[in-house]
């Protein structure tokens, strides 16, 4: 289904610029943005993938992954086709970079209804880049939130501020990908010029909106596992964020245009993990790993074990009250 763009100017000659992301596509008539979902369609901009969820799967919030927030609960999560990046190694590349394909209508209603009736605590826009399915997020959020259901953006963060401060109050969980700390290494990963408007926003979600954040960072080799990347992201994650924001390092698998790459080493990741612990980040979790090495939740102040994990299962679930039940703490998130 089509709809009207929200956020996009009018220019003459029935240019339109889109201000969803920071790509700011100028578009003449006829004309797709880089997303290829937008189109100027008589000098207005139209979202082309309205409702249109290319893929919808029930799975618990693990999978995302955010682990802070209600572990081991089910929400629903669905996607859409088109992403505003075009990483060479994109897990998800069937949807997100196809410029066509199936896909099934499915009004905000009726996805909110769907959520309810399945028992989800929440909806997860995941799986291709939610900012660019903005007014159908949007809608939904909105209506998930008035029947007390949560909401989820799997990003990359790359959004702008009017975009982010619309869907901003409806959303509650920001799992955003921080891919590397320099252009060049955003530049070869996601082909955009400039990756300091992601760390703006992940900020603003958090400061401004108050969701809670987790971080992805999927460690592929000759990419990104410089030591001057990884320190980099783990600085700033304890600077702008707090030293008890989650950072999930995860293994890269071959795939799309980097098939010819290995798997990520576990010693890169678990080296990773002690950058992050080096520059002061007290929950780092490894994900791709054979079950039950990299993923279960320790207390910050004293190290206890507060919940085990085994792929996306919860095996062990000890905090009380959103506190440690052996020191105190209170611990950061949702519990
Ligand atoms: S959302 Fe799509 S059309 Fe709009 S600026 Fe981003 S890439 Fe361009």
């Amino acid at each position: 289904m089509i709809r009207e763009a929200l956020l996009y100017e009018k220019l003459e000659g029935e240019k339109v610029r889109c201000n969803t992301c920071p790509r700011h596509c100028l578009l003449g008539e006829g004309k797709r943005g880089f997303c290829f979902t937008r189109q100027n369609q008589g000098g207005r901009l139209y979202s082309l993938i309205y409702g249109e969820v290319a893929s919808l799967s029930i799975n618990p919030i693990e999978k995302k992954p955010v682990f802070h927030f209600y572990p081991g609960s089910r929400w629903l999560s669905l996607g859409a086709r088109g992403c505003n990046f075009r990483c060479p190694g994109c897990q998800n590349w069937e949807l997100s970079h196809s410029r066509g394909g199936t896909a099934n209508y499915l009004s905000p209603e009726e996805l909110v209804s769907l959520a309810k009736r399945h028992d989800c605590l929440g909806i997860s826009w995941t799986f291709n880049e939610p900012t660019i399915w903005l007014e159908y997020t949007l809608d939904g959020a909105k209506l998930a939130k008035e029947q007390g259901l949560f909401t989820n953006y799997v990003t990359n963060g790359y959004i702008t501020e009017g975009a982010l401060d619309a869907i901003g109050p409806y959303l509650d969980v920001y799992r955003v990908d921080i891919k590397g700390y320099s252009r060049g290494c955003y530049g070869r990963m996601a082909h955009i010029p400039d990756f300091t408007p992601i760390l703006e926003a992940v900020k603003r979600a958090k400061e401004k909106w108050g969701m809670h954040v987790e971080i992805v960072t999927n460690l592929t080799p000759e990419y990104n596992d410089s030591e001057e990347e990884l320190r980099g992201i783990a600085s700033w994650i304890c600077r702008s964020l707090g030293a008890l924001t989650p950072w999930h390092i995860t293994r890269f698998f071959p795939c799309f245009e980097l098939s010819h790459l290995e798997s990520t080493p576990l010693s890169a990741l678990e080296k990773a993990k002690q950058i992050a612990g080096e520059e002061g980040l007290r929950y780092v979790y490894l994900g791709n790993l054979p079950a039950g090495s990299g993923e279960n939740t320790y207390c910050h102040h004293c190290r206890q074990l507060l919940v085990k994990r085994q792929i996306f299962d919860v095996l062990e679930y000890n905090v009380k009250d959103s506190r440690c039940p052996y020191c105190n703490a209170m611990i950061p998130g949702r519990f």
